[in-house]
């Protein structure tokens, strides 16, 4: 079996300006994949088809890589600590959408940290993803030991808290493997108390029915008028289970990352209407607000203006 110092590759990710990596070996996520497949069957993951889809390559990343031995999981910080305009008209931005695309960003990172993994083991084979693909993300950090899995469904560092964004590397190599920490969330309810439309209707299970964040970015219907004056103007994701977290107010630490430097932070709930389509594309084109198109953004504005 082909092995590798982890050390090594810790080095070259610190150099690119991971935060957070860890190894785990490859097995099948049956506990996972079930508790996934119990929250479809509950309607929770609302009109997001995909999340049905692939579960052979959720369940074993073999299915994905035939000859993989290993995940490598990868956190990058993006934290900034934001002051908001608090005047009504203004929609705020989740921190996650402030800077640049991070599909973008940290697919370029981890393709520089392979290239340069290669260049000493070139029969090192790789896949990987960012938030996209067949792969439980979460299920993979929280297995190598990236953090617990919050109420709030976000996984927690306890050196940084939650807010980073995660990539996975699957290998062919092994390593010495780390292992999952342990959850400690406690007996605090404090992102179940704070979410302003109840999503969270037990800890660790989010109904994406009544989560600002997918009703506000996924979601390509109506908001219904049962939300109406709780999202907090919140036009695009939401933060307040993260904002609350004990965690993040303890130990969340200012990204050092040229790329998510803060671009949008809000939008004039007024002005969405007077921008064509093609100059919206162009000013979100490099942000994860072009998800929601210029539609589901004017839809979210008409909304907040309801109150
Ligand atoms: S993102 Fe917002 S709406 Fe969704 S669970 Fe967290 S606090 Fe609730
Ligand atoms: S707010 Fe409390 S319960 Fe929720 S994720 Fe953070 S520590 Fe866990």
């Amino acid at each position: 079996m082909l092995f590798l110092d982890k050390s090594e590759i810790s080095k070259l990710a610190k150099e690119l300006n991971f935060n957070l990596i860890g190894f785990t070996k490859v097995k099948e996520l049956n506990k996972e994949v079930s508790k996934l497949s119990e929250w479809i069957s509950k309607g929770l993951h609302a009109k997001m088809g995909y999340m049905e889809r692939n579960i052979e390559k959720k369940l074993s990343v073999k299915n994905v890589l035939p000859t993989a031995e290993s995940v490598i999981s990868l956190g990058v910080n993006y934290y900034h600590d934001i002051e908001y305009d608090n005047r009504s008209n203004m929609g705020r931005i989740s921190r996650y959408a402030a800077g640049k695309d991070y599909h973008n960003v940290i697919e370029e990172k981890i393709e520089k940290l392979i290239a340069r993994i290669i260049e000493y083991y070139p029969d090192f084979q790789s896949k990987y993803y960012v938030d996209s693909g067949p792969v439980m993300d979460k299920a993979w950090a929280v297995n190598a030991g990236l953090g617990w899995m919050g109420k709030n469904s976000n996984i927690i560092n306890a050196q940084i808290g939650s807010w980073f964004f995660i990539g996975n590397i699957i290998t062919n190599y092994a390593f010495e493997y780390d292992v999952p920490v342990k959850d400690k969330c406690g007996t605090c309810t404090a992102c179940i108390e704070a979410c302003p439309t109840s999503a969270i209707i037990q800890p660790y299970v989010v109904d994406s029915n009544k989560c600002i964040s997918y009703l506000t970015i996924e979601n390509k219907g109506d908001i219904s008028d049962d939300f109406k004056g709780k999202f907090n103007n919140r036009i695009f994701g939401c933060d307040i289970c993260q904002e609350v977290c004990p965690w993040n107010i303890k130990f969340a630490k200012e990204t050092t990352e040229e790329a998510f430097s803060v671009i949008n932070k809000e939008i004039d709930l007024d002005s969405l209407e007077f921008i064509t389509s093609e100059e919206f594309n162009q000013k979100y084109k490099n942000s994860p607000i072009k998800r929601a198109k210029l539609k589901g953004m004017i839809r979210n504005a008409n909304f907040l203006k309801l109150k």
